[in-house]
């Protein structure tokens, strides 16, 4: 296998290797940086003892498979990133680089050891990341929730702002969760089925300390208020600050296993925070609040502009 070297700047051809690096590499980097990487990756997989043997001899089916098993492997970077997964997978690569080494240096029983424990390492995988692999099964063909009334959704985004404004000036403590893509209906069921409109007023009430439904979090989907008190899996990162309670872990956990974003008002603190993708952003003011589920939840056109934006700028 080749050293690929992402500093040179000419497309780089070498025994049992290729990648494209160069100006182009360099700024798919800086944007897409996994893509490339792991279409470098999907290259190796593919490489024989002679390379330019198999570059003249690949059809273009050979180049559609090499971008599909890229494109998969990128999705499934971009699924675990961030998550435990992702440790686990980069544990298994360090495994598959001492067997490779193992075989070079002839370390038999390592050899022998590693291939036995990585012959079955589909099971492994599977055991391993069965949260992430139901995740991205369940996300497979879902439509959009928040989108498809955007109205309703718009309505429900004001009345949450004003209601984790007014609950973190009274301190208290609420978990609002807006699904997004991933259905939330096992974490519905865990709670109580209300099914009305949104309201600001709703939302105070339900997180009041006399409430019997002031525990655990309120689901909005489809711009409605689904259910309340309901019960969220705690995030097992441990690299999680310690000065947050379960309230918070909650809401890190669901974000992890789901693409819904959470608002957690602190009832200690005050402080409102916002968690997706298993990321908490804090001591968000009503203006940042807004503009980051305005962000989030902007209707398709202005992510369209967004995009466009961007593109006159880079
Ligand atoms: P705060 O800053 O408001 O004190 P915290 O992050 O310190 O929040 P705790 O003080 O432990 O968290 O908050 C406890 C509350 O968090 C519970 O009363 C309950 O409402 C909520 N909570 C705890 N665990 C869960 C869970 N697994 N799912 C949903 N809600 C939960
Ligand atoms: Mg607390």
């Amino acid at each position: 296998m080749c050293v690929i070297e992402p500093r040179d700047y000419t497309p780089c051809i070498s025994r049992g290797s290729i990648t494209c690096s160069g100006v182009l590499m360099e700024r798919l980097r800086k944007n897409w940086y996994h893509f490339p990487f792991t279409l470098e990756i999907t290259l190796v997989f593919y490489s024989n003892k002679n390379m330019f043997d198999t570059l003249s001899s690949m059809r273009w089916q050979d180049l559609a498979d090499i971008f599909i098993v890229a494109f998969i492997t990128y999705q499934i970077i971009l699924l675990i990133r961030g998550t435990r997964a992702m440790q686990m997978a980069a544990g298994i690569g360090v495994l598959i680089i001492v067997y490779f080494g193992a075989r070079e240096l002839e370390f038999m029983t390592l050899y022998w050891l590693l291939g036995t424990v990585l012959s079955s390492i589909f099971i492994i995988i599977i055991i391993i990341f069965q949260r992430d692999i139901r995740r991205a099964l369940t996300q497979m063909g879902q439509a959009s929730s928040f989108g498809r009334n955007q109205a309703d959704d718009l309505l429900a985004i004001d009345e949450v702002i004003k209601a984790s404004i007014a609950l973190s000036t009274k301190r208290i403590g609420a978990l609002i969760i807006l699904e997004r893509d991933t259905g939330l209906k096992e974490y519905i069921a865990s709670g109580l089925l209300i099914d009305a409109q949104v309201s600001s007023e709703l939302l105070i009430s339900l997180f009041q300390a006399k409430s019997p439904l002031h525990d655990g979090g309120v689901v909005i989907s489809d711009g409605r208020l689904q259910s309340a008190g309901c019960v969220l899996p705690l995030t097992k990162n441990p690299y999680i600050s310690k000065r947050l309670g379960t309230r918070h872990r909650a809401a890190i956990g669901l974000s992890e296993e789901t693409d819904a974003v959470i608002i957690v008002v602190s009832e200690e603190t005050k402080e409102i925070s916002i968690v997706q993708h298993g990321a908490i952003t804090t001591d968000l003011d009503e203006k940042a609040l807004r503009n980051r589920l305005d962000a989030i939840f902007a209707p398709k056109e202005q992510h369209i502009h967004l995009w466009r934006n961007w593109l006159n700028k880079s």
